[in-house]
């Protein structure tokens, strides 16, 4: 668990201020974005207070992964929206304003102007094959840690 300090967020699992919610278990809430891009836009978010993606615990994304699909076929059927998109902003310069993590469900209807536009390029794969190497092997790491660190807490 982190300490990240208490966003607006909190203050809506607390029930300090309202929202309009969608789902709720031990785990997981989800409720309408007070500013939405399109009719139906959902914020989906941990109960634990994690910051981003990175510093969320392995039971909070379980659980978290276990909801979503769910929550986006409920929002689908009910609105009648032809796609949607997924939309998860992970620090400041990455555009994230609340402190919480949060996945946005952004429904697409037929009539939808909104576009979530990136200049990309093709990929140099030198580098590609350097960097898809290192985070492999960071991630092996990981796996590696945890691993050790459930041994040493066995006892
Ligand atoms: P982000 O820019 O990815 O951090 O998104 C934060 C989202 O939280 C924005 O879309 C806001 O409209 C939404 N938001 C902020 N305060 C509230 C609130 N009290 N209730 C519902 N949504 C909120």
């Amino acid at each position: 668990m982190n300490d990240a300090p208490n966003s607006i967020f909190s203050l809506i699992l607390s029930g300090e201020i309202p929202s309009h919610k969608i789902y709720d278990d031990d785990f997981v809430y989800a409720f309408l974005d007070i500013n939405p891009l399109t009719r139906g836009h959902t914020l989906v978010i941990p109960k634990e207070n994690a910051p981003t993606m990175d510093t969320l615990s392995e039971d909070s994304a379980a659980s978290l992964g276990r909801v979503l699909p769910k929550i986006c076929r409920a929002i689908m059927q009910v609105t009648g929206a032809i796609n949607y998109n997924l939309i998860q902003n992970n620090g400041e310069a990455a555009g994230q304003t609340v402190n919480h993590l949060h996945i946005h469900i952004i429904p697409r209807y037929s009539d939808s102007e909104h576009s979530f536009v990136w200049a990309n390029q093709p990929i140099d794969h030198l580098d590609a094959k350097n960097i898809a190497e290192s985070i492999s092997a960071a991630f092996s790491n990981f796996l590696r840690s945890n691993l050790w660190a459930a041994e040493d807490n066995s006892g």
